[in-house]
């Protein structure tokens, strides 16, 4: 099963596919953690991207293209995986089926999970509140403004995709304000339909 959780930040993809990662013994692709080990690990390319993320602007469409591209080539995506934060731009949506039609493969769907902005500011606020509790530190771009910046790029560069998944009928639309479990309970619907 390939699939693609798409939402604004906030929205609950990273949460959803992993649950999903597990039910399903899949992996979840998540390029913000990619990107996060890349800056922790202080490659090259991480150094790169920290300054674009710290403003809350997407990292360039070749880097991420690459990264997920040398991912999915790897033996434990061969059943599958669950793309969680790529692609976010149109060019990136192009090169993913470029990559999966190589392979003779295509997305099973491509999932939004719709939430509206002012719960995306509080769940975001709690997210911080919540790691600083347990003693641990925020994401450098959970912060008002970065976090408004990424909300911006979701709107402008991300959220036009939808309509290149709904023309090739791929796209699934989920309430995500509801409940993490009936979130779940609603994609996994929607996946045995
Ligand atoms: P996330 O963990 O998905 O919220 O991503 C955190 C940050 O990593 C984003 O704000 C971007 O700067 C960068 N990033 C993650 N995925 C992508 C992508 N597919 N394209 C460009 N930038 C990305």
């Amino acid at each position: 099963m390939r699939l693609i959780l798409f939402g604004p930040p906030g929205a609950g993809k990273g949460t959803q596919a992993q649950r999903l990662a597990e039910r399903h013994s899949i992996p979840q692709l998540s390029t913000g953690d990619m990107l996060r080990a890349a800056v922790a690990n202080d490659t090259k390319m991480g150094s790169r991207a920290k300054a674009i993320m710290d403003r809350g602007e997407l990292v360039p469409d070749d880097v991420v293209n690459q990264m997920v591209s040398d991912r999915i080539d790897q033996e434990d995506c061969r059943k599958g995986f669950i793309l969680d934060g790529f692609p976010r731009t149109v060019a990136q949506a192009e090169a993913l089926t470029a990559m999966l039609e190589q392979k003779g493969d295509k997305i099973d769907a491509a999932i939004e999970l719709k939430v509206e902005r002012a719960a995306l500011i509080t769940r975001m606020e709690k997210r911080v509140a919540d790691t600083l509790a347990a003693g641990g530190t925020a994401r450098s771009d959970d912060n008002r403004d970065t976090f408004a910046r990424r909300l911006d790029e979701y709107q402008h560069k991300t959220a036009p995709l939808l309509n290149y998944y709904r023309r090739r009928g791929e796209l699934v639309s989920i309430d995500g304000m509801q409940g993490m479990d009936v979130v779940t309970r609603d994609i996994e619907n929607v996946l045995t339909t």
